[in-house]
């Protein structure tokens, strides 16, 4: 089966399209600046890379270009040749636990998860109008950032605060990557060969989070309500106190979204560092000798190591640490600070395999009480397989 990966942003549609089940990329690219001027696109195929200038008034205009990029190429032949779509969505609310066959029903549904990622969630409609109106046969199916995490217990995303707050609102803890983290449990379980595994999955890109996840069921994860919670992140504070909101709302004679917005952009590595949210950008800083980039790494790798070790607690003991995304997958500094930040736990590195990067490797030295490992994450390919799975 062919099935399309997409992931729609406000001005941007990522897309891959894979060969399913045997999971190989049959084409992939990304169309920027949809609506906002100076737009064009980018399609990697057979290792190469072409990008094109294009007029893309709208999502419509970049779906039918795509559909023309795919029969140009021969990737299909006509529209029936597409067996399914997949749309990455990152806010299903409460109710959403699991990936979904579009239909009006759950369109209708669908409506009362806007609120919850309110830049997010229109755009992903705008991207699934596109497709449904371009291809009305193709059976279509979206994959909650969320869902994986619908399977914490009640102790776990609730917070503290007032119970009618959860009620009225549905404030709880979310958490976000879950495409990812679910990809990683599988992934790794596969590679042990064990499905009763005790995960701690770090996800540590421009935006970060983690996972503990006990035999397929997330324990915890450390976003929250929304993405801003958990770890320090690329431009994210993670957790802080919210006293210093009102505090600062009125210091600088700003408003509540004033202050939120410099948590959500200015904050994290940006914030610390002063120089960028860009992690390698961040470490050219500290060769350089610069003290608030050296600040802003130290505080980073805590922060995961805080999680970690905190994780490993809530499972009672875990089987197997694991990094993943930009940072995860290619940082040889991060993983090494990390690991010296948890060596209570008697995690060990083996200096040597921690210097390879962006591939599947096990991290941690023989004597290490728990195994570490680096592999890449691939939500694209959970999306299909998801979508595989559900029109199969
Ligand atoms: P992501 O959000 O998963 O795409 O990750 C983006 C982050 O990964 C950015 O902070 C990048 O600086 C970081 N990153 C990407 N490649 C590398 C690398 N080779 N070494 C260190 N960090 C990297």
């Amino acid at each position: 089966m062919k099935i399309l990966s997409v992931n729609a942003g406000s001005s941007s549609l990522k897309f891959t399209m894979f060969e399913l089940p045997a999971g190989n990329v049959l084409i992939s690219g990304n169309f920027e600046k949809i609506g906002i001027g100076n737009s064009f696109y980018s399609i990697k195929l057979d290792g190469e890379k072409i990008v094109k200038e294009k007029d893309l008034k709208d999502h419509s205009i970049a779906v039918s270009t795509l559909i023309e990029e795919l029969i140009d190429n021969k990737i299909v032949n006509s529209l029936d040749d597409i067996d399914g779509i997949g749309h990455r969505v990152v806010h299903g609310g409460p109710n959403f636990k699991e990936s979904v066959l579009i239909n009006n029903a759950f369109l209708e549904e669908f409506k009362n998860c806007i609120e919850y990622a309110p830049l997010h969630n229109p755009a992903h409609l705008m991207g699934i109008n596109a497709f449904m109106e371009a291809l009305p046969n193709t059976p279509q199916v979206v994959v909650f950032d969320t869902a994986f995490h619908q399977s914490m217990d009640e102790e776990m995303y609730l917070y503290p605060l007032p119970y009618e707050w959860n009620e009225k609102y549905h404030i709880r803890r979310y958490g976000a990557h879950g495409t990812s983290h679910r990809f990683i449990n599988k992934t790794i379980s596969e590679k042990l060969d064990r499905n009763d595994l005790k995960v701690i999955s770090c996800h540590i890109g421009n935006g970060s989070s983690l996972c503990a996840i006990n035999a397929g069921k997330v324990v915890h994860t450390s976003m929250g309500f929304t993405p801003l919670a958990g770890t320090m992140m690329g431009t994210r504070s993670g957790d802080v106190d919210a006293s210093i909101i009102p505090f600062i709302v009125q210091k600088e004679n700003k408003t509540c979204e004033d202050v939120l917005n410099d948590l959500n952009k200015k904050s994290g590595l940006l914030g610390v560092s002063g120089v960028s949210s860009d992690f390698r950008e961040v470490q050219n800083g500290i060769n350089e000798g610069n003290h608030r980039c050296k600040l802003a790494f130290k505080m980073l790798c805590q922060s995961i190591a805080n999680y970690i070790a905190m994780y490993n607690n809530m499972l009672d003991g875990s089987d197997v640490i694991v990094f993943t995304a930009g940072i995860g997958e290619n940082s040889v500094t991060m993983r090494r600070q990390v690991i010296e930040n948890i060596k209570s736990l008697g995690v060990t590195i083996d200096e040597e395999a921690n210097g390879k990067r962006g591939e599947f490797v096990l991290i941690s030295g023989k004597d290490s009480k728990i195994p570490v490992y680096v592999l890449p994450t691939n939500e694209e390919l959970m999306i299909a397989t998801d979508t595989y799975n559900i029109i199969k």
